[in-house]
Order: structure tokens, then sequence, then C-alpha cells
């Protein structure tokens, strides 16, 4: 798999840098990215590919379940390059439903060290739906219940997000919008859950 890796490569040489040369060289200067985005690191939501853009357009950070968490010193870094130094005018966070993040959110009796802990930050999420349907008494089918999880997911990073003073700030500001995405792997269509997301 690794050759498979380095072989791709050099087709992305020949088939991409080479062809279109000028504009990965104008990338050696500087990047310019308009979008910061926040997903989930599962290989098949590839940023690139699934929103169709090019290297040097998305500034990316990515983590097991698209989390937001305090005291994560990685995104803080982020997202302080993102909105003080490029100045980035938009943040997406992206779900995806199938998570394998969210589904172990139910792993009660999992024998893991790390992912129980840094579902911590996503638990809220679980626990709104789960609060919604034992509200409404209603059976919904497993399946459903998860996609509502990875939906309340995004909303609740997209809240823990509003708790960076200096995110708040280009907010009111108006320098800067978050967005709520959930990518769908059975159809490859993005869905829209929040948009310009008001200051909470
Ligand atoms: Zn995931």
């Amino acid at each position: 798999m690794i050759n498979t890796l380095l072989e791709g490569n050099k087709r992305f040489v020949r088939d991409h840098f080479e062809k279109e040369k000028e504009y990965y060289n104008s990338l050696v200067k500087d990047q310019r990215p308009t979008v910061l985005w926040i997903g989930c690191s599962d290989s098949r939501v590839a940023v690139n590919t699934i929103t169709n853009t090019r290297p040097g357009e998305v500034f990316v950070h990515r983590n097991v379940g698209n989390i937001v968490a305090a005291n994560d010193w990685n995104l803080s870094a982020v997202l302080e390059f993102s909105i003080n130094h490029l100045h980035i005018p938009d943040i997406v966070v992206c779900g995806h439903y199938g998570c394998g993040g969210m589904a172990a959110l139910d792993d009660e009796n999992t024998e893991d060290k790390y992912i129980p802990i840094w579902l911590i930050s996503a638990s809220k999420a679980r626990d709104r739906v789960d609060e919604k349907i034992r509200a409404l008494r209603i059976d919904i089918p497993a399946e459903q219940r998860m996609k509502l999880i990875v939906e309340e997911n995004v909303r609740l990073q997209l809240e823990h997000l509003q708790e960076y003073p200096f995110v708040k700030k280009s907010l009111m500001d108006k320098k800067l919008k978050l967005h709520g995405w959930v990518y769908d792997m059975a159809n490859g269509e993005i869905k829209i859950l929040e948009t310009e997301r008001p200051c909470s």
C-alpha cells in the first residue's frame, strides 16, 4: 500500500503538477485558503475530493468525530493561525453519517484508553438526542438515531467553537461565519445543517 502512495505521487507530478505548474508554483510563495475545515479523520471523508477543491484552498483540521475539544492545543493553534494570521472568513464543521467515532459513544465496555476520553467532548450530543427521543416517546431505528447524533454533534462543536474568545470576537465583528455540514457517504452529498450561525 505504501508503494501505491509513492506511485500515486509520481502520477500526480506527471498528470497534475506539471500541467498546472504555474498554479502549484504560486503556492510555493504563500497560501490563501478561504475556509477552515474541521472534519473527521475518517478516510472516506477526503476534503479536497468531496468538495472538488485544490491544494491551497482549504485549511484542514481533522480528528476522530470532528470534535472541538477544550484544551486541545492542536486545534487551538489551528484556529489562532486561521483567524489571526490567514484571516479565514469561514469555518466549516463537517460531520458524516456512519461515523465510527459517534458510534463509539455507545461503546461502554471498551478497553480503549484514549478514545473514550476524547469522546467526552461529544457525549452531550448523544445525551441531547436520547433525551429528545425519550420526551417524544417514540421508537426510532438505531440508524436514524445515530444520524441524529452525528447532526447534533456538529451543532455541539459549533457551540464549542464559540467558547474561544477570539472566535467569538471575530463573529461579533462579522469577520467570521460558522457553518455546520454533514457528508453523506451514501450519495456523496453534503447536507447543510447550520449556516452563518449567529452568536449565542
Ligand atoms: Zn467519523
